[in-house]
């Protein structure tokens, strides 16, 4: 049985008797580990830098509009009803979930459109729409991406891979899969038609993945939805985040907002606390960092000696990719526009090379459209829409002048979605923001501004991935898109549910 020494209690600093864990960020990750460790008997308190819980997942109102900030694709609704479940709720009590339908669109940019659903026989007509010849080839991918499925999530997910025998545990699986193979290659074994490919393909994206080179497992992601579904939280994907919130005040835990942590206090090797950017230093039983994996290496433990995260290996590792995202409201609806629209742009393996190889932004762009009011009209005033439209652009490491290059490169994307989906759109914009990789960097404070953290690249996944537990120091746990599993919701609530086999219970601590 672990044990460790509660440092907290040794000031009688509190009146509540269980150990003290502190969770550093109230990111998805960070919320759902604080649940899972006031289940296990902790007394909480989650850290957060910003105004308010969430991170990517923050909400902002303007002007009467309502905005999600970051994920709005909801699957695996089952890992957020295990965190429910464990405080004696339903997800429903708290939260409004509707499955959607369609799950999204992909608009081509001739204008075709591939509609995404669960159901099989919609799916056969919409794949046979593009490529009669496809339709049997798609009933073999589709049995491939559950198999990926058993082998990448329900065999990997929440697993620890603390050791490399842990990772050999998982190999025959891997092998057998041929996780080597991209997930383009993968699909189009079994898909001829290009514009197939490219809608069956460019899921990774959505977790901070190159199609072209992320493991063809991730395929996984296509059995998941059709499984599963794809949901929205009415409210807003917030909904969750503040659903978590209160399931954090019913143990009994704290969230304190506008508190950035610059440090993780070590004696003799252990962790003891945080402490504050104004100096208070809130002693710990065990910390969790929710915050970027190489952040919390390279940052918040500086001037810990460091075996494996040292601030070279950190800056080595492959980022994902980061984002442009211009938050936007009109005065008017746009009633043809679903709820989540993928608009593929005229290049796709060219355009994947420019934004995570040659790091340039490129003329051209590939889009993500989000219209919550397509399903939920309290997000914007009567008569108008709420929207967000993303496009995947190079990190940091590119070394691209934002300040100048983000409003041309806004306008062009509100040019083309004038021209496209949203006519008269510069006239009925009444209010938006802009995020750039920039606001990546310095306000989730992410190595590089990668928006989902280091790559989940073969070489980076698992072992190879920051560990839940710490390498460096003991009684130090990491969760979020920075560790295993992975960034997406999914991801980084699983991380979570990880702790459960790596936290000693708060009942022995001494
Ligand atoms: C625009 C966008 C769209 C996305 N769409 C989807 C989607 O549709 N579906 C999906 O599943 N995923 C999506 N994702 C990915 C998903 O949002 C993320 O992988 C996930 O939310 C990350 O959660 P996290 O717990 O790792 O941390 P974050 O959300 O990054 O939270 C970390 C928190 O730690 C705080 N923090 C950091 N350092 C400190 C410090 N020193 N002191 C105090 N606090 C600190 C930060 O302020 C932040 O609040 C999207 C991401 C983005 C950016």
């Amino acid at each position: 049985m672990m044990t460790v020494h509660d440092p907290s209690l040794a000031g009688g600093q509190s009146h509540d008797a269980r150990p003290h864990a502190i969770v550093i960020g109230a990111g998805f990750g960070g919320l759902a580990a604080a649940v899972r460790l006031g289940a296990r008997g902790y007394r909480v308190t989650v850290v957060e830098k910003l105004d308010e819980p969430g991170g990517r997942a923050s909400q902002f109102r303007q002007d009467g509009f309502t905005f999600d900030a970051g994920p709005t694709i909801i699957t695996a609704p089952f890992v957020f009803e295990e965190l429910w479940a464990l405080c004696g709720r339903r997800l429903s009590d708290d939260v409004d979930l509707r499955p959607l339908d369609p799950f999204y669109t992909v608009r081509f940019h001739d204008g075709q459109e591939f509609h995404v659903n669960g159901d099989d026989k919609a799916m056969e007509t919409e794949i046979a729409k593009f490529s009669p010849g496809d339709v049997a080839g798609y009933r073999r991918y589709l049995a491939e991406s559950e198999r990926c499925f058993q082998a990448g999530f329900t065999g990997m997910i929440d697993k620890t891979y603390a050791t490399l025998g842990a990772m050999a545990g998982a190999l025959p699986d891997l092998i057998l899969r041929r996780a080597e193979r991209s997930v383009y290659k993968l699909v189009s074994k079994y898909i001829k038609n290009e514009k197939l490919r490219q809608g069956l393909s460019f899921h990774p994206l959505f977790i901070g993945g190159n199609p072209m080179r992320s493991s063809g497992v991730l395929s996984l992601i296509s059995y998941l939805e059709r499984e599963y579904g794809v949901h929205y939280a009415i409210g807003g994907t917030h909904a969750l985040v503040k659903g978590l919130a209160g399931l954090i005040k019913g143990q009994g835990g704290v969230i304190r907002t506008g508190v950035e942590v610059a440090e993780i206090t070590v004696e003799y090797g252990r962790a003891t606390g945080v402490r504050l950017a104004d100096g208070e230093h809130l002693p710990a039983s065990i910390v969790v960092s929710n915050a970027d994996a190489g952040w919390t290496y390279t940052k918040l433990l500086a001037n810990h000696p460091r075996k494996r995260w040292t601030d070279a290996k950190v800056d080595r590792a492959k980022y994902s990719m980061s984002l442009l995202v211009w938050y936007f409201g009109t005065d008017r609806r746009y009633e043809d526009v679903g709820h989540h629209t993928v608009m593929m742009g005229p290049r796709y393996g060219g355009l994947l090379h420019d934004i995570f190889d040659a790091k340039v932004l490129a003329d051209d762009f590939s889009l993500y459209l989000y219209r919550p009011t397509a399903t939920d009209p309290s997000v914007a005033p009567e008569g108008c829409d709420s929207f967000y439209v993303l496009s995947p652009v190079p990190n940091l490491d590119a070394g691209i002048d934002w300040t100048a290059a983000a409003e041309p490169y806004r306008r062009k994307i509100e040019a083309h979605l004038e021209a496209t989906l949203l006519p008269g759109l510069g006239r009925h914009v009444v209010t938006q923001r802009l995020m750039t990789p920039v606001d990546f960097r310095d306000r989730l404070l992410s190595v590089k501004g990668a928006a989902f953290g280091m790559e989940p690249v073969i070489t980076q996944l698992a072992w190879f991935r920051p560990h839940n537990k710490s390498e460096e120091v003991e009684n130090l746990f990491l969760v979020g898109a920075g560790t295993h599993p992975g960034a997406g919701l999914p991801g980084v609530v699983s991380s979570a549910k990880i702790l459960d086999k790596v936290v000693p219970h708060a009942s022995t601590v001494v």
